[in-house]
């Protein structure tokens, strides 16, 4: 994970730099570090957050017009001053900061031990910097062939970006597995992990893809890939503005997203559904739609919040296009031998489009001649580019580390989805598919008015914030938000969480239950609304606490349950995008009672660029 930045031209380098890492400090906040150039090398790093940096530096010569920052989400070595990055070679000339993992790091160390290198940090990253600066010397060679030849040994994945006293305008990036933008100004160069730090200088962006390496310098940008051949850099326009970055009058940026869902849901629908004249135009199926009409299975790979989102999908579309669909984790996927036909089709879900595992998941799926359709936020991502075909979900940047309106984005996409392949494929009735085009259109609306009433979850957050552990029920569309639920208070207020089939509570979950344990049921109305109800009497019988998430009108569940949020009417497929949306809350409002950094939760970092 970590986030990067580097900067080259004849601006000042350090307050580019750190404003970029606050931006990108998202992606890991273990440590902070930058390197400059003034004079010889100037390294300045520190355990904890950027803040931490800034107050470190106080005092400091930072006069520098190149430099490189890093913010750790540590894989090799404990979150401490030592292990930050940049690390510095042993000569003392080159540093460089990586996000990724060396995997074979542990036999080049020991080579280089025996030539009588020594280490500073427990990081695979120092390793990979000292066996660049041995190959270096041993083939009298720059470093720009001296990182071809190390990256060709190494194993794992990267984005490094490396300085050199010796020629101080230059920085040289690599990436496989790990994003890297950047920015081309004029006379001038920015990188990052995302196109976030460089926003207000330029909206030309190169997005440098796996295996490719970038000299840098004010006025030049070189791509190669790693035989040494050059590569014309392909420039995208930066469809992104500053606001979308900040915080906009919230406490929080996980406040901010779960209030921009009525706005963001929109986006993802407009353009695209169109009630009136019963259209869904998605260019991503639409040129795949063979393949669609055709599949014999669909399988959903994804990881965390994105993975809950494919099990609503899979209810939806074996409802509604009677297409058999498996979901699976990434992680898992990758390294089982699963059964891939020539044909299938794999949707890949990732807020990101970074996903470690995802992308690797589906690189190997695409090999087998699996068709990969990939539902991603980021425009410009990796699992983007190497998809077949795809949809964005529009939320714009979630940064927030708990997953709220790319959630949401999914939903409404893969909704979307199901309703066209099932219109093509003839397995949903004219009335019904009406019909629920014109639910979708109106889920905007709905969202909006349930978040009026979010002070009511607020006062249910105060009631339950001392809770040591949390029971999450669904049945149906619902059970995936169960899973959601338990998930979001496990990340950001530090309850032990379950979610669990409602049903299958009786085979285990029930026994937790006590009079001071939370069971918080996603009740909406549906077919399995009778169901539920008989699973809250089993709850009640037991003295649990019941809070329940229903729809308005709902006469039975407020007589039974102690606290009651209500919702509106929607079909039933649609009602994961408003039933998820109290529980986003729950635990932004629990967290935020127990003095938890919400944006920024411990251990967690936002998109997993390591397997
Ligand atoms: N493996 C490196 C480390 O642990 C980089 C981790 C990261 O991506 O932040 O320092």
């Amino acid at each position: 994970m970590c986030g990067i930045v580097g900067y080259t031209g004849p601006r000042e380098a350090y307050p580019i730099v750190i404003k970029g890492l606050k931006r990108l400090e998202y992606r890991g906040y273990d440590s902070t570090g930058v390197a400059l150039l003034n004079g010889g090398l100037k390294v300045y790093k520190k355990k904890g957050r950027v803040a931490d940096l800034e107050e470190f530096v106080v005092g400091a010569d930072l006069h520098s017009h190149i430099g490189i920052g890093h913010t750790r989400w540590a894989t090799h070595g404990e979150p401490n001053d030592r292990n930050a990055h940049p690390h510095t070679s042993a000569s003392g000339k080159l540093a460089m900061i990586h996000n990724g993992i060396i995997e074979n790091y542990a036999q080049i160390k020991k080579d280089l031990s025996k030539k009588g290198y020594s280490f500073t940090s427990d990081t695979d990253t120092e390793v990979l910097l000292n066996f660049i600066e041995d190959i270096k010397k041993n083939n009298e060679c720059n470093l720009e062939e001296a990182v071809r030849i190390a990256l060709k040994r190494i194993t794992g994945a990267y984005c490094i970006l490396l300085i050199d006293q010796d020629d101080p305008q230059t920085i040289i990036a690599a990436r496989k597995g790990s994003p890297l933008v950047i920015g081309v100004g004029k006379g001038e160069h920015f990188l990052g992990s995302d196109a976030s730090p460089m926003l207000e200088y330029t909206k030309e962006v190169v997005y440098v893809n796996d295996y490719e390496l970038a000299i840098v310098r004010p006025d030049e940008l070189i791509l190669k890939n790693l035989g040494n051949e050059t590569i014309t850099p392909f420039i995208t326009k930066l469809d992104m503005e500053l606001a979308a970055i900040e915080k906009g009058g919230y406490d929080h940026f996980m406040l901010k997203e779960i209030f921009e869902q009525p706005s963001t849901i929109h986006d993802c629908l407009r353009g695209r559904l169109d009630a009136a004249h019963g259209i869904i135009r998605l260019s991503g199926v639409q040129n795949n739609i063979d393949a669609f009409k055709n599949a014999k299975r669909i399988m959903i790979v994804a990881c965390g919040t994105s993975w809950h989102a494919g099990l609503v999908a899979e209810y939806i579309i074996e409802e509604l296009c009677r297409i058999p669909v498996e979901v699976e984790y990434a992680s898992e996927f990758r390294y089982r031998n699963p059964v891939i036909n020539k044909g299938d089709i794999i949707i890949a879900i990732s807020q990101s489009g970074e996903t470690a595992d995802t992308l690797v998941a589906i690189e190997k799926a695409k090999e087998q001649g699996a068709i990969i359709f990939g539902i991603v936020n980021a425009v410009g991502s990796s699992i983007a580019r190497i998809s077949h075909g795809g949809a964005y979900t529009h939320a714009g940047p979630e940064i927030g580390v708990a997953s709220t309106k790319a959630f949401t984005g999914q939903l409404a996409v893969l909704t979307m989805m199901a309703l066209k392949i099932a219109k093509e494929n003839g397995t949903i009735p004219d009335e019904r598919y009406t019909k629920l085009l014109f639910e979708l259109e109106s889920i905007p609306e709905k969202v909006e008015a349930l978040l009026a009433n979010a002070t009511a979850i607020k006062v249910i957050a105060e009631k339950y914030k001392g809770a040591n552990d949390a029971l999450f029920l669904g049945r149906g569309y619902n059970f995936p938000i169960a899973l959601e639920g338990a998930l979001k208070l496990k990340e950001i207020s530090y309850i032990h969480a379950e979610g669990y089939p409602a049903a299958e509570m009786k085979h285990g979950p029930i026994a937790l239950v006590t009079e001071t344990l939370p069971v918080v049921f996603v009740a909406t109305k549906d077919s399995y609304h009778e169901k539920i109800v008989s699973n809250i009497q089993e709850i009640k019988a037991r003295k649990g606490k019941v809070i329940a998430i229903i729809t308005e009108g709902d006469e039975v569940i407020p007589g039974l349950a102690d606290d009651v949020f209500f919702v509106p009417p929607a079909d039933e497929i649609m009602a994961p995008m408003l039933s998820v949306i109290p529980l986003q809350l729950l635990s932004y409002y629990v967290g935020i009672a127990k003095g938890v950094d919400v944006d920024k939760p411990r251990n967690l970092a936002k998109s997993v660029t390591v397997e």
